[in-house]
């Protein structure tokens, strides 16, 4: 199926945010190209063992969906209902207050009603209005229930694929509503009868197969890892160790396996390596554990689980003391939000202490997992790292807090730190778009395809204008970030709305400005360009 061609910028600007013609019950789904996401594959579903494997097409007319589909969904919505004490409050304590209503990335940048977080969620609650409350069951339509048709899940899939789970509303919720909550579990009520997306379960069921979203190969992950080490030599003249599997290192390091397979992540990785053997650091990298994002936050709670397990069993395999983690998005999520309830405690790790500076990291004691940011911001504070920020001064930059790090652990003050301490040119974009107020990228939550890209275009919108303020007020150039799904989606969206500012990791930052020991007279930064926006022949 051919993808849809997306309007130009222009177009898309002319959005109309007005009242809908019709009541928003009375106003059907149509399925525009460019605005979804295509199904979840039989192969995929038969690999995760998720029901109703089948081909289909959410523009088709017919979903094949199991007879007694609205029973499965009503038992698994009593089910959960009885399971989540936060879904059924959910369901009940909305004051409709509308405080959320304009806060969404998705409704300002496409007008549509139904984007309005407090009516998303409303999608759902009436559903659940009219089979689990006495009002809804007796009054119907005047209490705001409504029976579950073909067309009201028809509506479910297209909104709950048109929120990226980044929990923007929430923090202009007064009842701190979870709107990520409801769609997770319109998700999973989805799941039940095989409605998911493809840019979902794919990932997943690779990463059962091979470790990793990509389904790369141990012997591929092997591969990138020494290319990426060839190209740092290159650059500096240093050798970088590329310790795999190695049974008894101190630290296991989980990164996103984007930041090792595809530009730019990958000079964020080249970045890791850098920084790791510079300090000396007994770790390992692992092929089985060679992905840190968890595509089960975007589909249920049990895949959560499954796929963050293998984390900790190959911590436990090696026989590590505490796990480092990369540069990831919702993996941070999950550490911090579930992974104590769903497969702590992790009692056979240590309390991780940093060897470098001995810096206890309470925070993570539970987890016994730290965030590399935590981790590089303590080692500049205890001036471990050698560093010459004029390395980056071709560079303006500013810094998208990513969703996840940002509003799921409150990671504001260390990436920004870093930059600070390797960059001169630092520019804060708007208040009311960074830190917990950040401004989704628009292609979270498995909605980074290429067939939504009019959808991802339209939900980033808001952030790409807040990157174009900076630039036409400072010249930014350089867009940092600390997320895998962020390095590959804000550079869509920059190349759409902004062009001509670039998107970093925030490692990649700090490996051009590290002095190394025993490096060779550094000429350009890690993609090749000239250091410091010199010539590539001046000395540096
Ligand atoms: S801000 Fe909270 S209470 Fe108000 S309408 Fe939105 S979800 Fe409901
Ligand atoms: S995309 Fe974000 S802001 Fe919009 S409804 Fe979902 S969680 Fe809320």
């Amino acid at each position: 199926m051919a993808a849809a061609k997306t309007p130009k910028p222009e177009e898309l600007m002319a959005i109309r945010h007005e009242p809908p013609a019709t009541p928003w019950m009375e106003t059907p789904t149509v399925f525009r190209p460019g605005t979804w996401s295509y199904s979840g594959t039989p192969k995929s579903l038969t690999a995760l063992g998720f029901p109703n494997p089948r081909a289909w097409q959410p523009s088709d007319a017919d979903w094949k969906l199991p007879e007694n589909w609205q029973s499965i969904i009503l038992e698994g919505m009593a089910e959960r209902l009885e399971k989540y004490r936060s879904f059924r409050l959910f369901m009940d304590i909305c004051v409709r207050c509308g405080a959320c209503a304009d806060k969404c990335h998705f409704y300002i940048g496409s007008g549509d009603p139904k984007n309005m977080p407090v009516l998303r969620a409303e999608l759902l609650r009436s559903v659940y209005r009219r089979y689990f409350t006495q009002s809804g069951k007796l009054f119907g339509r005047l209490a705001g229930a409504r029976d579950l048709t073909i067309d009201v899940l028809k509506e479910w899939f297209y909104y709950f694929y048109q929120c990226t789970e980044c929990r923007r509303c929430s923090v202009f919720c007064p009842y701190g509503i979870d709107q990520a909550e409801i769609t997770m579990m319109g998700r999973e009520l989805l799941n039940l009868v095989g409605c998911n997306i493809n840019w979902v379960t794919e990932p997943m069921a690779n990463c059962f197969r091979t470790g990793n979203h990509l389904g790369i190969q141990p012997g591929g992950v092997k591969d990138m890892l020494e290319f990426l080490a060839e190209d740092v030599a290159d650059r500096t003249g240093v050798k970088v160790e590329v310790p795999l599997n190695r049974k008894g290192a101190e630290i296991l390091f989980v990164i996103p396996s984007g930041d090792y397979f595809a530009d730019p992540g990958t000079y964020t990785c080249m970045g890791y390596m850098m920084l790791l053997h510079e300090i000396g650091l007994d770790y390992t990298f692992s092929t089985y554990a060679s992905e840190g994002g968890n595509f089960g936050l975007f589909t249920s709670h049990e895949m959560i689980k499954r796929l963050n397990a293998k984390i900790y069993a190959e911590a436990k395999r090696l026989g590590v003391k505490w796990i480092l983690g990369g540069e990831c998005g919702h993996m941070w999520r999950v550490i911090h939000q579930y992974m104590d309830t769903m497969n702590g405690p992790s009692d056979f790790l240590e309390e991780p202490v940093s060897p470098i500076t001995g810096t206890r990291f309470a925070n993570a004691r539970t987890t016994k997992m730290v965030h590399i940011a935590e981790f590089t911001a303590d080692l500049i504070r205890h001036g471990k790292l050698k560093l010459d920020p004029s390395r980056n001064d071709a560079y303006r930059v500013t810094f998208h807090d990513s969703c996840n790090p940002a509003r799921a652990m409150g990671l504001f003050e260390e990436p920004r730190y870093i930059i600070k301490n390797v960059c001169n040119h630092f520019h804060e974009m708007a208040e009311d778009t960074i830190r917990e107020k950040t401004l989704c990228c628009g292609s979270g939550a498995g909605l980074g395809n290429e067939e939504n890209e009019e959808m991802r275009m339209r939900g980033g919108m808001p952030r790409a204008m807040a990157v174009k303020a900076v630039r036409e007020k400072y010249g930014v150039n350089r867009l940092a970030c600390m997320c895998a799904i962020d390095r590959a989606a804000l550079t869509a969206l920059m190349d759409y709305w902004v062009p001509g500012v670039a998107v970093t990791g925030v490692h990649e930052l700090l490996a051009n400005a590290l002095v190394m020991q025993g490096e060779t007279e550094r000429t350009t930064d890690l993609r090749g360009e000239a250091l410091g926006g010199r010539a590539a022949d001046e000395a540096v």
